[in-house]
C-alpha cells in the first residue's frame, strides 16, 4: 500500500513535470543578436529626425520589415507645424498588428524618431548637430523588431499592436508641448476600451542598463507594473531594479491620459543622453536581451 502511493506520487509529479515543461515550451527563446542587428540597421542610417534623409529611409525600412511578419502594416501620418523655423514636418506612426483580430490589444510601443539636436553635449559647438540615437530611439524599436519576427514564428495568444512613435523626442528643452508628439496623436484616434495595456521602451539598450520603477507607471498602473517586476525576479534578471524612478514625461504619458494603464521601462541614467556619443559602442546587446526575454515572457504567459 506505502509503495503503490509512492508509485502514484512519483506519477503526479511526473505529470505535473511534463505539463509544467510543455507550458513553459510555448515561451519562445528572444533572439538578442537579431535585435542587436536592428539596433546597427537603424543606426546605418544615420540621424533619423524628422525631415532628414534618415527618416525617410528609416520610416520605409521599418514598415517593410514588420510587412515581413504581418500584413496588418500601416503608417498613420499627421503633420507637426514648427512655429520657430515656420516650417511644416511630415511624421509617421508605424503600426502592426499580430494575433487574434478582436479582443482587446496590448500595446508594446517606442518612438523611432531622433532628437534633431544634442543639446546636452559637452561640447557646445555639436549642440546643433542631430543625435544618431543608437540608445534613445534605436534600442527600443530593435527589441519590439525582434518581437515581431518572433510572433510571425509564435502568434502570440492575445491580440499585440506594435506601434514605432514619431516626434517623440522633437521639443526643445523646457517646451514639453512639442514632446510625445506621435503619442499624442496616436491617442485621439483610438478608443481606450480596444486596449488591455501598453508597455513603453525608451533607452533600454545603455551598457550598464538599471530599469527603476518610473513614478507615473508605479503611481497610474502599479498592477501591470508588479507584473513585470515579478517576470524579471522569477528570470533572475537584475536590470530590473526595486528602486524608483522620478518621474519622466515619455510616450505612455499619452496614452494613461486617455485611461490605458501603460509603464514605460526606460534607464533615464544614461551619460550620453542627447549628445554625440549616443552610439552603438555605448549600448550592449545584453540589455536588449534582459528586456527582451521579459517581454516575451509577458505576452506568452498572457491568457485570452
Ligand atoms: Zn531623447
Amino acid at each position: 500500500m506505502l509503495r503503490l502511493t509512492s508509485q502514484i506520487i512519483v506519477f503526479i509529479l511526473f505529470i505535473s513535470a511534463v505539463t509544467i515543461s510543455s507550458l513553459r515550451a510555448e515561451v519562445p527563446v528572444f533572439n538578442s543578436e537579431s535585435a542587436w542587428n536592428y539596433l546597427l540597421a537603424q543606426c546605418e542610417f544615420g540621424p533619423r529626425n524628422p525631415g532628414s534623409e534618415g527618416h525617410v529611409k528609416c520610416r520605409d525600412y521599418l514598415k517593410d520589415e514588420l510587412l515581413k511578419f504581418t500584413g496588418r502594416v500601416r503608417l498613420q501620418p499627421f503633420t507637426f507645424y514648427d512655429s520657430r523655423l515656420r516650417k511644416n514636418f511630415d511624421m509617421y506612426n508605424i503600426i502592426a498588428d499580430f494575433g487574434s483580430e478582436t479582443g482587446a490589444k496590448i500595446i508594446l510601443c517606442a518612438h523611432w524618431d531622433t532628437r534633431p539636436r544634442s543639446d546636452c553635449d559637452p561640447d557646445p559647438a555639436k549642440r546643433h548637430l542631430p543625435i544618431l540615437g543608437a540608445n534613445d530611439g534605436a534600442s527600443g524599436v530593435a527589441v519590439l523588431l525582434e518581437m515581431a519576427r518572433m510572433f510571425a514564428v509564435n502568434p502570440p495568444p492575445v491580440p499585440v499592436q506594435i506601434i514605432f512613435f514619431d516626434g517623440e523626442d522633437y521639443g526643445r528643452e523646457g517646451e514639453i508641448w512639442d514632446y510625445l508628439l506621435g503619442s499624442k496623436h496616436f491617442a485621439k484616434t483610438i478608443d481606450a476600451r480596444d486596449y488591455r495595456y501598453a508597455v513603453l521602451l525608451d533607452l533600454i539598450g545603455d551598457e550598464d542598463l538599471e530599469i527603476k520603477k518610473e513614478y507615473h507607471s508605479y503611481q497610474y498602473s502599479p498592477d501591470l507594473m508588479e507584473r513585470i517586476w515579478k517576470i524579471a525576479r522569477r528570470l533572475g534578471i537584475d536590470q530590473f531594479s526595486s528602486r524608483i524612478q522620478l518621474p519622466v514625461i515619455d510616450d505612455h504619458i499619452s496614452l494613461i491620459e486617455i485611461g490605458i494603464p501603460a509603464v514605460d521601462l526606460i534607464d533615464f541614467e544614461y551619460r550620453y543622453w542627447h549628445t554625440q556619443e549616443d552610439t552603438p559602442e555605448h549600448c550592449r546587446q545584453e540589455s536588449l536581451e534582459a528586456v527582451g526575454r521579459v517581454l516575451t515572457e509577458l505576452i506568452y504567459t498572457e491568457e485570452d
